[in-house]
């Protein structure tokens, strides 16, 4: 099963998708993990990209596509994976379609976190408490929130069309999103 995670700056993406990939036993993808491992690695794409990942901006889509394509070279991937935080642009979804059509294993749903902004605000502002993310600070969450209303939200009718948008309301206590999200996707095995 091939899953994206959509969802703005503290939607709970990273908690839920790890819960659901426990559940399903599926292989997990999230570029910003994969980023941050190549910024604090130091590597050229890590150097490229980290200016864009402490203003709180998008990695340019042909840097992500590469690192994602080198991913889904492998097996485990294809097998089953949640894809989280990417595609992030309606170019990397198109893309990211012509990859999987290539390997014959077209997406299953893509599931958009959805919840009001002054929660997600304030659940940002305890990561950064708790994290010490250098993206988390009030000016770089406002210019994200931004990001993803311009950039990421066309995702959602694009999926909405080809009839795999499910849509969970991201708010409550992270075991009710989950039952929420879990619900979603049984649902979608079935079909
Ligand atoms: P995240 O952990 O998913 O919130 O990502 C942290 C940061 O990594 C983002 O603010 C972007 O700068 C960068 N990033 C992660 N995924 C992508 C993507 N699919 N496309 C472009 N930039 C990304």
């Amino acid at each position: 099963m091939l899953i994206v995670f959509i969802g703005p700056p503290g939607s709970g993406k990273g908690t839920q998708s790890k819960r659901l990939l426990e559940y399903l036993r599926i292989g997990h993808l999230s570029t910003g993990e994969l980023l941050r491992e190549a910024k604090a690695a130091g590597t050229p794409l890590g150097k490229l990209a980290a200016d864009y990942m402490d203003r709180g901006r998008l990695v340019p889509d042909n840097l992500v596509l590469e690192m994602v394509a080198e991913k889904l070279g492998d097996d485990r991937y294809q097998a089953g994976c949640m894809f989280d935080g990417f595609p992030r642009t309606l170019a990397q979804a198109r893309s990211f379609d012509e990859m999987l059509a290539k390997l014959g294993t077209p997406l299953d749903i893509a599931l958009e976190l959805r919840a009001d902004k002054d929660e997600l605000v304030s659940r940002m502002l305890k990561r950064a408490a708790a994290e010490g993310r250098p993206d988390d600070n009030p000016q770089t969450i406002a210019h994200r929130f931004e990001v993803y209303r311009q950039q990421t939200s066309p995702l959602l009718d694009y999926y909405r069309f080809k009839g795999i948008l499910s849509v969970i309301d991201a708010m409550g206590t992270p075991d009710d999103v989950f039952t929420r999200i879990k619900t979603a996707v049984e649902k979608r095995r079935k079909t």
